[in-house]
Order: C-alpha cells, then structure tokens, then sequence
C-alpha cells in the first residue's frame, strides 16, 4: 500500500491493527418508538511500539453494523501502516473513503479512529486529551436536554421541574406536535416553570417545512426562546436562508451537517446562528476543531450536539464560552456502558474534568458483561404516542 505520508513527517510509532467491537444499549428513558436504544462501535488501535489507543463512534438508530463494517474491512487494512497521529491520517483515509460518500456513515467510521489516535498521543504525552489540546476553561455549563416529544404535559412539566431542582440555567424541549396550538401550550407550561431568566431553547428535528415555521415563530416567539433548533429538513441551505432573514429567534442546526463544507455553505449564505456539530458524525475531534475555528473567524457560535462526556471534554478547550447539551439519563455513565467512572463530571449544571490521561472512556467488555443489577437497572420504556412518526430524534 502507497503510504500518503511524506517520510519525513514519519517519526514517530506507526498503526498496526485496529478491531472493533458493537455495544447496544437500551436507553433508560426512551427517545420514541423508533430509538428505544443507543449503539457505541468501540475501537482499539494497536501500534509498533505497544501502544494502544481506545476510541469509539457512535450513533442512536441508524447504521451501527454498517459503520463497524467500514471500519473492520476498509478502514483498518488502509490506516495499518500510517503514522499514529490524527492530524495525518484524517485528510488521506477522508480521500480514500470519499467514493461510499463524503460525510455521514464514513464520517461516523472516521470518527473512531480519529478518536483512538487522539487517545493514544495524550497518553503517549502523559496528559488528557483535554491537556493535550490546551484547557482554556475551568469549566463549562451544561443545559437540560429531553428527547421528550411523546411525553405528556404533565410528563414534560415534571422533566422541567427536576432541571431546575438539578439548578440548569438553560434547558431544551422538543417541538413538532400536529398542531402547533398543542406546542404553543407545551412552550408556555414550561416557560411558567423556568420563570423569566432561565434559558429555554426548542427542537423541532426538521419536522416542519418553511411556512409552518413561519407560522411556528409568530405563535412562539413571545416566549423568549434562546434559539429554534433544526425547524426544516437539514439538507435544505436555501429554505433556512429564507427562514433566517425573516426570523428573529436565532437558527441553531448542525447535527446533521457532517462536513466542514457544509458548515461553510450555512454559514457563507447566512443561514445560521449558531452551529452544533456532533463531534462524532463529523468524523472526530479533528474535523471539529477545524469547524469550529470556521465558526469563529465567521463570528458564529457552537453549541456541540449530545456526547457530554466527549462534548464535555472539548468544551473546555475552545476559546469562547459553549454550552454541552445532557438528555436526561443518557450519558455513558448513565446508560452503565463504561468500565469504570467518567473522568468528566457533571455538578451544579457544569461539567468539569477529572485530569486522566487520555480520553479517559473505557467502555465494558460487552453488554453481557454488564453486571445483573446494571441490566436490572435498565428498563425499557418505548413509549406508544402515535405522533412519533419521523425518524429524527435526537
Ligand atoms: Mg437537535
């Protein structure tokens, strides 16, 4: 194989392996009828000095046997052999993977290896991944998200109610009801519970089309909404652009953008306020700090989509001030998948790092491994609202 590589930038240890292996896990609270459950592709990078490096991808409904298939048949026989630094490997395996496409399940793919290799040159540096990339915060907030859609009123009234007794200044609910009336009332119930100050941003997960939002804004707007998450479907640049002209709730979308030219063309047409890149479906850390610095040369705020325990750790190293979004009882640690504890830590509505080298996250051997009381621990609760019809949840 054609190392795309020049030798002279080859000094240090060289991949020789990468395996793989899928965890599925039962949420504790459903995100609807059509995501009861979460799947983590776990990766290990080996290299020629004995090191290993543990990273994994991600993703809550579609695609996990798919991407750890990338991952076993094509991406490991192309990385064996290059240096065992992300910044090197991302750009030639992104070429390489280019024909199946250019973002989506080959980014998922990527982002386990750009994982382990972040992992594994923080270990290697005897710092966190965190360290590594240089901490610029002591800490960040984290905001209450709910995948909450199919809850009743009263079911999402008490969701708010244990956000605000857990001291959240700022918190997320789903929007998209049939009728909007039904949404404009879910809205006011919870903004009774925040009170005036606190932060109330909506999701409607590209349920809506343009007037509807349209429509949507004049009913909701009055709330005091932080900002409108992902009202249209998030392929479509030019109806957002429409959107925003007219919209005066900031646009936040981005968790469904999965790469930095894409990002690009939101933000070069003027479609967005703020972005929201998942760390994993841009394919790893790498990818997301180039983002980001386009965000911030575009004067552009990011918001990192779910993860807190990995969006939680790279909080801490941007420049400017974010929030980490955490659904309710669906952390790693929460969903009893890591091997041992989270070394970022969630108290008083911030999330903090306990300094552990690397990425610090370790998940369990399999899901049988799982103690009996880790699975006793776990229900299922799927939920039956016949309104969950699309297939975006998150
Ligand atoms: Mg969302």
């Amino acid at each position: 194989m054609s190392v795309p590589v020049a030798e002279a930038v080859r000094t240090g240890p060289v991949i020789t392996g990468l395996s793989t292996r899928l965890i599925t896990v039962p949420l504790r609270r459903s995100w609807g009828v059509e995501a009861p459950e979460n799947h983590v592709i776990v990766t290990e990078i080996r290299t020629d000095d004995g090191g290993a490096g543990h990273g994994f991808s991600w993703t809550p409904t579609i695609g996990p046997q798919a991407v750890k298939a990338l991952l076993d048949y094509d991406i490991a026989p192309f990385v064996t052999g290059l240096p065992a630094n992300p910044e090197l490997v991302w750009d030639p395996l992104w070429k390489r993977l280019h024909e199946a496409g250019g973002g989506g399940l080959t980014t998922i793919a990527m982002a386990g290896v750009d994982l382990a290799l972040w992992d594994l040159q923080a270990r290697r540096a005897g710092t966190s991944v965190t360290g590594l990339l240089g901490q610029r915060q002591e800490s960040a907030e984290v905001y209450g998200s709910g995948v909450n859609l199919h809850y009743t009123l009263d079911e999402l009234v008490e969701q708010v109610r244990r956000w605000v007794a857990a001291g959240h200044r700022a918190v997320k609910i789903k929007v998209g009801k049939p009728d909007i009336r039904e949404d404009a009332e879910r809205v006011a119930a919870v903004r009774s519970v925040l009170g005036p100050d606190r932060k109330l941003m909506i999701d409607a997960n590209q349920r809506w089309d343009l007037p509807t939002t349209l429509r949507a804004l004049d009913i909701l707007a009055g709330y005091g909404l932080e900002w409108l998450e992902e009202p249209l479907r998030a392929d479509d640049l030019w109806a957002y652009r429409r959107l925003r002209k007219h919209s005066l709730v900031p646009i936040a979308l981005g968790e469904n953008l999965h790469t930095i030219y894409r990002f690009r063309d939101f933000i070069q047409a003027e479609a967005v306020d703020i972005i929201q890149p998942n760390i994993i479906r841009v394919g790893g850390i790498t990818p997301f700090r180039r983002i980001v610095e386009l965000a911030r040369t575009n004067s552009i705020r990011v918001m990192p989509h779910l993860l807190p325990e990995l969006s939680g750790q790279l909080a801490l190293t941007l420049a400017e001030p974010t929030l980490v979004e955490d659904v309710e009882d669906a952390s790693f640690e929460q969903l009893g998948i890591l091997a041992a504890p989270s070394p970022v830590r969630f108290s008083n509505s911030r999330v903090t790092l306990v300094d552990q080298p690397g990425l610090g996250l370790r998940f369990r051997e399999s899901p049988e491994a799982m103690g009996a009381d880790t699975m006793n621990a776990i229900t299922m609760n799927l939920g039956t609202n016949s309104d969950m019809k699309n297939r975006n949840f998150q």
